[in-house]
């Protein structure tokens, strides 16, 4: 039974993946008074990319204690799990959990455990989902948005929030040669494509990162068994996990850091001091991404600028880890021989027949070194500089002057509270932004329990906005909308 719910304003949010869907989930539970809708193309809210995939081999990356929908309340996952599993709802997985007693499940047993949380909102009609995409919008006379979506139906909405995720992967350059050709696997997540593969393809992955590391298991879980390459600039590849130690005391913050250089020199004594106290690097970067926001708000955009051009790969391999049964896939490869990985920059590609011939260039090297491969993969991640141009509703709310990119190419210009920053610098209330968008504001902003977080404080910052209401009614709420579909 859908239920009439009579709030005055409208929030809308675009993009129901894990921030947008856990956002709405939020509002709901918190009873903020107001109408929740969420435009979502994918059938379920919560999975987006990352939680999508049926894969088995793709697990979580976080330990299950540690992902949740709520921050003040850690482990809510992990007991959903356990009490999952007990009452035999949720099937076995003998490979859950690893030798030291951490869970680490497939990824879309989390996409589950989003999506039943929201199950009772969205069949009481607290929370409506409008499974299309946000193709354009405009800005009504009375200061609300109009949104048209891709199934020719409209809504509208006072608050905007922008849940849109990480903009598609771009090819580099030299892959262009390769667009047409069967050889070339443009992105990570293209199962029909990778299983295509033959069992003893000679592949290329460019990318060494997590996307790279899914493709690996992915292949290697259908049986693959030829050379697997993967090059990406400085080789490095993600890290594993340890069992969980101690912690460590190292302070980031006081006194603060205003400079790159010294933040590095200040993580190396960090380092050491905690190998002294039997502790690893592990303590040090966990310490490191709990006073993440800190230490990035006490940078310039000088120094954050340089922190990304010099230490983002080592941040991002140490930072963002594989799950434990992932890494192993991985080792028994590098082992086996048949999984290596190259440092160095792509020049050039050519189509040979049913071959690729690649041309790289050694890092710290001169002469190129050329092989040939079966096929391409690429995992290069997300196209940061395109966020916008990449995303009709971004380009719509940019072309009307109301959201700008943020200075550092990460994501979109936000503010201390969450609301989209103009080209002229002017915060909007009515626009907010969630999720790894608002990446460079808040410097660390990818993994569920930090994403988890920061819609905690937008959901604050939109139930203060709706207390609001009966006194700034006639300014911020609409009371027109006659729209083809009127929410
Ligand atoms: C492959 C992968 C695995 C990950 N694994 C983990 C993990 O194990 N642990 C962890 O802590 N973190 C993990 N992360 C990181 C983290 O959970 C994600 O960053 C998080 O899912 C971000 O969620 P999001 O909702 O902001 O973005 P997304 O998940 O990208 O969702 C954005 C949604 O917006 C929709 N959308 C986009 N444009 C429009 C539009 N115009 N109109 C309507 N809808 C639109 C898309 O369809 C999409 O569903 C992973 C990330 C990836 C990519």
């Amino acid at each position: 039974m859908s239920l009439n719910y009579p709030f005055r304003l409208r929030v809308v949010i675009i993009g129901g993946g894990f921030s947008g869907a856990t956002l709405a989930w939020q509002l709901a539970e918190e009873q903020v008074p107001v109408r929740i809708s969420v435009v979502e193309p994918r059938p379920e809210l919560g999975r987006g990319l990352a939680y999508s995939s049926g894969e088995p081999c793709h697990r979580i990356n976080v330990p299950a204690h540690r992902m949740t929908m709520q921050p003040e309340r850690p482990e809510d996952f992990m007991h959903w799990l356990v009490r999952g599993r007990a009452s035999g709802r949720l099937e076995t997985d003998p490979e859950e959990i690893t030798l030291q007693g951490e869970h680490f499940p497939r990824r879309e047993i989390f996409g589950r455990y989003v999506a039943e949380r929201l199950a009772p909102h969205l069949q009481s009609g607290r929370i409506r989902h409008h499974r299309a995409r946000v193709a354009d919008l405009a800005k009504a006379i009375d200061g609300s948005f109009e949104l048209m979506l891709s199934d020719d139906s409209r809504i509208r909405g006072d608050i905007l929030v922008l849940a849109t995720g990480h903009p598609p992967t771009a090819l580099p350059r030299p892959l262009a040669e390769l667009r047409d050709r069967p050889q070339l696997i443009g992105e990570a997540d293209d199962p029909a494509r990778i299983a295509s593969l033959g069992k003893d393809a000679r592949v290329l992955i460019l990318g060494a990162g997590l996307g790279s590391a899914d493709v690996v298991a992915r292949l290697d879980r259908q049986g693959h068994e030829g050379p697997i390459t993967c090059l990406s600039r400085h080789g490095l590849r993600s890290r594993g996990h340890v069992p969980a130690g101690g912690e460590s005391r190292a302070d980031f913050t006081d006194p603060p850091i205003r400079r790159a250089s010294k933040l590095l020199r200040r993580v190396r004594d960090a380092v050491v001091d905690d190998e002294a106290q039997g502790q690893d690097w592990h303590a040090t970067f966990h310490r490191l991404r709990a006073q993440g926001a800190q230490i990035w708000a006490g940078l310039d955009q000088c120094n954050r600028a340089r922190l990304l051009r010099h230490l983002r790969t080592l941040w991002d391999v140490h930072r963002y880890r594989l799950a434990p049964q992932v890494e192993a896939v991985l080792e028994r490869r590098i082992v086996e021989g048949k999984l290596s990985y190259v440092a160095g920059r792509l020049v050039e590609v050519e189509g040979q027949g049913a071959t690729v011939r690649v041309s790289w260039r050694p890092r710290g090297g001169n002469a190129a070194e050329q092989a040939d491969f079966d096929a391409v993969i690429n995992t290069t991640g997300p196209a940061q500089g395109r966020t916008i141009e990449s995303n009709p509703a971004l380009w719509a709310l940019a072309r009307l002057g109301l959201i700008a990119p943020d200075p550092l190419g990460l994501g979109l210009a936000t503010s201390q509270t969450c609301q989209a920053v103009d080209a002229a610098g002017m915060a909007n209330p009515r626009i907010l932004i969630a999720g790894p968008l608002a990446r460079g504001h808040l410097g660390e902003l990818v993994g569920a329990p930090e994403c988890a977080a920061q819609v905690g404080a937008i959901a604050r910052e939109i139930a203060r906005q709706a207390l609001l209401v009966p006194i700034l009614r006639p300014v911020i709420v609409s009371t027109g909308g006659a729209t083809a579909n009127p929410t």
